[in-house]
């Protein structure tokens, strides 16, 4: 993609380091809660200006999808090209998650002692447990 220098820069200057890491736009935003940037005639979605000028095309069929749920973040490492439906499908297990913190997918409690972290996430040791010894077994009957 081939973008002149002027508009880049115009580009970034709207744009803001957060705390947590997004670059955030700060200029206008559509009814949705995305920026929204003026460039070439008309004006489009900034986080996928970001992405085209920094990342490549979009391919045909796909959405960007916010990893980190900032809707007005326009890092491209933060978006990733999904189909609509998995854009959809992210949302609503996001909620979910939001809702199951108390117990793991498989509803055993969270309590101290079947917690264990990793990589900064909860984990259950009961499943995590399980999910070992299925291992094993199958390393045995393969
Ligand atoms: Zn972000
Ligand atoms: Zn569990």
């Amino acid at each position: 993609m081939d973008i002149a220098e002027s508009v880049l820069a115009r580009f970034w200057s709207k744009v803001t380091l957060d705390p947590t890491g997004c670059l955030i736009w700060t200029a206008g935003r559509s009814v949705y809660g995305y920026g929204r940037f003026f460039w070439n005639g008309h004006s489009g979605a900034a986080h996928r200006f970001a992405y085209m000028a920094l990342v490549g095309d979009i391919p045909a069929g796909l959405s960007l999808d916010h990893l980190c749920r900032v809707r007005h973040c326009v890092r491209p490492d933060h978006l990733e090209a999904v189909t609509p439906r998995e854009n959809t499908l992210r949302g609503e297990n996001h909620v979910a998650d939001q809702a199951r913190r108390t117990h793991c997918p498989r509803g055993h409690a969270y309590t101290p002692a079947n917690t264990r972290l990793k990589n900064g996430k909860r984990e259950c040791r009961t499943c995590h447990n399980q999910a070992r010894r299925d291992k094993r077994a199958a390393s045995k009957s393969a």
